[in-house]
């Protein structure tokens, strides 16, 4: 059968509609342009969801990709391989880990760290202590574990009995998870600077109470970096400038630049509680993808390239700043590194998508984080050039939204 002529309207014959896509049909990337089924050109500033940190098409890792590409795809884990070894290697060196698990998506990397404090808890205290404690508005992922452990019940709604043993907090609420986190506690699980849920960075107050009240109870501390680890915040991971050091960290987004890979960091004696046949995946730590997520660390970890990023943030932010004097748009700019939210006005609230039609309508890639979030990931290492354009070309699209 020969390739059929494809559009944008055929996604809605062929797809489960659990999507909306934007209606034009992305074919080609370089850096951090994109080009469309039209022709048309886009600057993006959404980097498919906080992943393509490095930009589309990089040489470096096209290279790496072509290079395993010829060698080795998969084995399977009844056999281990160097580019798994390696990556585990350079990914503890970076970080208080010594132990990894590789997985393939942010979801499956959390699934792994839910149901590893689960069991150790089991083995260490007994069948009690099960609690796992997660805030409102949190997001970690869609298996049904993940999805009911994520503070949005809109998400885990409709499916029949949520797992048990699950509580929402507010987030940032120290009294609150003073009160809560208890004897029956067996893991908090929290992001650095909550991302689908409006781009909401954590007090590191906060992160400190979490951590004395774990350490109080018995309970392990588990840092969600789906969407904040791999350089995003001008940091390789966001712990690292937390002062809160977790005792089970999840990656994956930026870690394959779009290759798809997720990682479970831990130490040894909590490890110790995933022995043979406890826990699997087929695809996890395949030579492919570690290969090139290896590559992808050793670029984003260079010091240069985590300055850059908190450059970037800067002038992002300080543009939106004038975009806010100029249109008064804005509650609030926040964030770290390249995870920048902008929060509407009440005014112009429940609105974001307007925006983010807008915007791509000028030829720019965005993203939003609820009804009243615009939300910017671009890539970590974004050319001036295209982010002087991609700012010029927003503004262009505020203009349509609010008129001048
Ligand atoms: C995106 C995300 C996930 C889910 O990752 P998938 O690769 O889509 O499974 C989990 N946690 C956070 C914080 C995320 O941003």
């Amino acid at each position: 059968m020969n390739d059929q002529h494809v559009t944008r309207k055929t996604f809605d014959e062929v797809m489960v509609p659990c999507f909306s896509p934007a209606p034009f049909v992305p074919v080609r990337g370089l850096g951090s342009r994109v080009w469309d089924s039209e022709g048309r050109d886009y600057i993006d500033f959404a980097g498919g969801i906080a992943v393509t940190a490095l930009g589309h098409a990089n040489p470096e890792l096209l290279r790496v990709l072509n290079e395993q590409g010829g060698k080795l795809w998969h084995i399977g884990n009844g056999y281990t391989n160097e580019p798994v070894l390696r990556l585990a290697q350079k990914l503890e060196a970076l970080t208080f880990a010594n132990r990894a698990f590789f997985a393939n998506s942010g979801a499956e990397a959390n699934e792994a760290a839910l149901k590893l404090a689960r069991r150790a808890a089991f083995e260490r205290f007994g069948e009690d202590k099960f609690e796992i404690i997660s805030f409102e508005q949190s997001f970690h992922g869609r298996t049904f574990f993940t999805v009911s452990v994520g503070g949005q019940p809109k998400y885990s709604e409709g499916f029949g009995p949520v797992p048990a043993g699950i509580r929402h907090l507010p987030y940032n609420d120290i009294e609150a998870a003073r009160a809560a986190i208890g004897p029956k506690t067996c893991a908090v699980i929290v992001e650095p600077v909550q991302g689908e849920g409006g781009v909401i960075p954590a007090d590191p107050a906060f992160l400190r109470a979490l951590r004395e009240a774990c350490d109080a109870h018995g309970a392990l501390l588990i840092f969600d970096e789906v969407q904040t680890g791999v350089g995003r915040t001008g940091h390789f991971y966001a712990y690292q400038d937390t002062g809160v050091t977790p005792d089970i960290l999840t990656s994956a987004k930026s870690l394959g630049n779009g290759f798809p890979i997720g990682v479970m960091l831990t130490t040894e004696p909590i490890a110790a509680h995933f022995q043979p046949g406890v826990h699997g995946t087929t695809y996890g730590g395949n030579p492919l993808a570690a290969a090139i997520a290896g590559k992808v660390v050793d670029l984003v970890s260079d010091p240069a390239v985590l300055a850059g990023v908190r450059q970037r943030g800067e002038r992002i932010r300080a543009r939106l700043g004038e975009l806010h004097e100029r249109f008064d748009v804005f509650r609030e700019v926040r964030g770290k590194g390249l995870l920048i939210g902008a929060e509407l006005t009440s005014r112009h609230a429940g609105r974001a998508k307007d925006f983010l039609a807008a915007a791509a309508n000028r030829g720019v890639m965005m993203l939003i984080a609820g009804p009243d979030v615009l939300r910017f990931a671009p890539s970590l290492i974004i050319p001036e050039a295209d982010l002087a354009e991609g700012l010029a070309r927003l503004e262009q699209a505020f203009e349509d939204v609010l008129g001048r």
